[in-house]
């Protein structure tokens, strides 16, 4: 079976070089559950207290401000994702899940039936930080069956990683794009920003499948839509996250000038977790959300009309 594997060690060892008493923990969903019993070894044997933080951890960017300057712990351990944000007093323990030869050897089959039923001899290989490991060995063994998958160092250490806005190590000199990793967030994101269409390989439920660029360019076409609407809107919110890796003020600034110069009205408004409840309050016509890049995914799903910077530069420069 897949183990899920945190480097409880890691932990030990940064509790012990800092000295840490009071010990503040955070943890993607899905892992929560596990911490307890986890960290309950650690607890007794280093007469440290840990907190664990119920706040969302959805990227390396996710860190929780608020509780940590409420709860002022001698140390933050945000398990899950690799290092992002250079911020004092936090130790990142990323994520990896472990398979056994058999469960390797499985995803190479599947890997190798697809990709050679589909003509295909050469891939850019990509993965989440859990997934490195695997992707890795793929590369070895799927070289002894005539496949060449290439590894690229994108804005982060370790070849082939991506991050759901983060996706330079999908660009290399292959024209389709693999990805090792469960769920379509991250595929998604690669595929918008390379052209390329994705094979999913999900090492969990041992399924592969093709996510086309042409699926995403409906998706975009969507987008056209809520520009329109946001065009003809009048009263703007310029919504800021406050997580610190998605803190962009300077450009939610830049976005309310360029609405003004534009004869439109338009409000800062500053929030932990961007969400259409958390704004309705307000009752604008239209939302520009400044935050993480991928947000225009969610923004699709919103009644309101919701436009990313990005989005706002191109209506303005337009018209
Ligand atoms: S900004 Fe968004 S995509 Fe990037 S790490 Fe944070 S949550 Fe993930």
């Amino acid at each position: 079976m897949v183990e899920l594997y945190i480097d409880i060690k890691k932990i030990e060892n940064a509790i012990k070089k800092n000295r840490a008493k009071k010990v503040l923990v955070q943890a993607p969903a899905g892992v929560k559950m596990k911490l307890n019993n986890l960290l309950q070894d650690l607890e007794n044997r280093l007469y440290t207290t840990f907190i664990i933080s119920a706040d969302s951890c959805f990227g390396a960017c996710d860190i929780p401000i608020g509780t940590i300057s409420a709860i002022k712990p001698d140390l933050v351990i945000h398990i899950g994702h690799e290092k992002m944000i250079k911020m004092k007093g936090i130790v990142y323990i990323p994520l990896r899940y472990e398979f056994n030869h058999a469960e390797k050897e499985e995803l190479l089959r599947i890997l190798y039936e697809h990709l050679s039923s589909s003509g295909i001899k050469k891939v850019c290989g990509t993965a989440t930080a859990q997934y490195l490991l695997l992707l890795k060995w793929l590369k070895k063994e799927a070289k002894r069956l005539g496949i060449s998958i290439l590894l690229k160092k994108g804005r982060h250490e370790k070849k082939g990683m991506v991050l759901g806005c983060e996706t330079k190590a999908a660009e290399c000199n292959a024209e389709n794009v693999l990805f090792v990793g469960d769920g379509f967030f991250h595929a998604i994101g690669i595929s918008k920003n390379t052209g390329k269409n994705v094979i999913i390989l999900d090492p969990l439920s041992k399924k592969i499948s093709l996510l086309s660029f042409k699926d995403i360019e409906k998706k975009l076409i969507k987008r056209n839509f809520a520009m329109l609407k946001a065009y003809h809107a009048k009263n703007f919110g310029v919504v800021m996250s406050t997580k610190p890796g998605q803190f962009f003020e300077r450009e939610a600034f830049e976005a309310k000038r360029i609405l003004e110069k534009n004869g439109r009205k338009a409000v800062l408004i500053a929030t932990e977790i961007v969400s259409e409840t958390s704004l309705l309050d307000f009752m604008l016509d239209c939302y520009v959300i400044i935050a993480c890049p991928r947000i225009s995914d969610d923004l699709a799903h919103w009644k309101t009309p919701a436009i990313t910077f990005e989005e706002l530069k191109t209506i303005f420069k337009k018209a």
